[in-house]
């Protein structure tokens, strides 16, 4: 019999079938205000268990359920940035199991059993220079949250809360056409940024974002991994599924088709006690939600207020600002920067304002830190700044301590007094300009002749004052001093 457990042989690679990934995706479309099919609240995070219940979500004999329309359109938005066909009509079905996280005794979910019917379908993305089809997009309630106290399997309590259940969920099912862990990174991230960018759901809270995975070795059996809670752990999973089925595969033992779990904890795959893959789970129409429309008027509405996608920014950063292709790349994949970015860029300041925001700003805000300093760093502010640096009145290497002066305090560039502001004091530059004349007294002769050798003498006052002299007055200064 096979052992379940990889014993870390190191397979011998010879003609080892390609392994061959396929994903579904279960995203909360966290920036929702209320559940799918009642009015409790979408994000239940931080309250007491079972507080944000009602009769609906815990499934009480007699109730209906009233669809959430918004979670519709969100749905719907997916799909057609993943490039997938939305049909005019939708349609819910009931996937019937016995669960205690489940109340109902059946989720109401999507299939594509009449036609298309799920909220969006046959999509394709490209990650990396490869094609991504994407079979299925849909709309479903996520099921509540069991919590197991106690040690032995003889105390054990299993807890429930259904705080969770009925939050909606959008799950993404592609086809199986990733050959590496790498692909599925790239792909993860890709989508994550695009859930952001939508504003639909926000990857980074606990749980947000889960994830099954199958996996085979090129016409071998399927295995399905389940309970996989963050997209870190699926690339984990994911390496060590395929060295524990090309280890089974390189000593002649074959390859069982079946459903395994991903143990967080052993970093292991263990095969699954449950039935899951065999289940029979008996779909049917739900007859309670009609079928929901869709016009093309909504279609090109929802397309109208869909937000530039990250590709299109970066190419547009690319070509119309001349920002480095690296440089937009970080810019363009974070929403937040990215809008500060727009809200601030002219002609002339792009490039410094890019440069500003992706070497100075993401570094003092941090991942952590964004969300408490987003309102006080504006675009105002960093316009400003990228200004200031582009028409030489502040020096580069000063936004740094600017930046930070106006992320603690709010200030804008005219009101922070750190010295780093521009130096507009005559008796201050008229001091410095003395100094360079009598330190340049060839330059300064030579002005008579040709009134162009005035700029040297003004870019040694720059240096002198790192940048900050008032260009304008120093110019003035100068000839002043060189008249007389
Ligand atoms: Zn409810």
């Amino acid at each position: 019999m096979a052992s379940s457990v990889y014993d870390g042989t190191v397979p011998a690679h010879g003609n080892t079938p390609r392994p061959v990934i396929g994903l579904e995706i279960h995203c909360q479309m966290t920036s929702l205000h209320s559940k799918l099919f009642c009015p409790c609240r979408a994000d239940y995070r931080g309250m007491g268990p079972n507080e944000n219940t009602c009769p609906v979500c815990v499934g009480l004999p007699g109730t209906l359920p009233r669809l959430n329309r918004e979670a519709v359109r969100r749905a719907a938005m997916i799909a057609m940035t993943l490039n997938c066909k939305v049909p005019r009509k939708i349609s819910f079905f009931r996937k019937n199991y016995f669960y205690p996280d489940l109340p109902k005794n059946f989720q109401i979910t999507q299939l594509d059993m009449y036609g298309d019917t799920s909220v969006g379908g046959r999509g394709s993305v490209v990650v990396g220079g490869k094609t991504v089809a994407i079979r299925r997009i849909q709309l479903e309630e996520d099921p509540g949250r069991l919590i197991y106290r106690g040690t032995s399997a003889k105390n054990r309590i299993t807890l429930v809360d259904y705080n969770r259940a009925g939050t909606p969920l959008v799950e993404i099912v592609t086809e199986p056409d990733f050959e590496s862990p790498r692909q599925v990174r790239l792909f993860l991230q890709m989508l994550s940024d695009m859930l952001s960018n939508l504003k639909v759901s926000d990857p980074s809270l606990e749980g947000a974002m889960r994830a099954d995975a199958n996996v085979s070795l090129e016409g071998s059996s399927r295995v399905e991994i389940k309970n996989i809670s963050s997209f870190h752990d699926l690339e984990k999973a994911l390496k060590f599924e395929i060295a524990r089925q090309e280890a089974q595969y390189s000593r002649g033992l074959g390859i069982p088709q079946e459903t395994r779990h991903w143990d967080a904890a052993r970093r292991i795959t263990i095969p699954s006690r449950s039935k899951e893959a065999d289940m029979d789970y008996r779909y049917l129409p739900e007859a309670d939600i009609p079928w929901i429309r869709v016009d093309d008027k909504e279609i090109d509405e929802l397309r109208a207020w869909m937000p530039e996608s990250v590709g299109s920014r970066r190419t547009r950063y690319v070509d119309e600002y001349g920002i480095p292709p690296q440089v937009a790349d970080v810019l363009s994949s974070d929403r937040f920067y990215s809008d500060l970015f727009d809200g601030a860029r002219t002609d002339e300041n792009a490039r410094e304002l890019a440069n500003i925001i992706t070497t100075d700003l993401m570094g003092i805000l941090g991942d952590g830190g964004k969300g408490g300093y987003s309102g006080r760093v504006t675009s105002e502010h960093l316009g400003e700044l990228a200004d200031a640096i582009t028409a030489g009145r502040m020096a580069r290497n000063s936004a740094k301590q600017a930046l930070r002066e106006m992320a603690r305090t709010g200030r804008r560039l005219g009101e922070i007094s750190t010295g780093l502001d521009r130096l507009s004091d005559e008796m201050e530059i008229g001091r410095i300009v003395h100094e360079v004349i009598s330190e340049e007294p060839q330059a300064a002769e030579q002005v008579g002749a040709n009134p162009q050798a005035v700029n040297y003498l003004v870019g040694k006052v720059m240096q002198k004052t790192r940048g900050r002299a008032d260009p304008k007055i120093t110019l003035e200064l100068l000839k002043r001093s060189l008249q007389s």
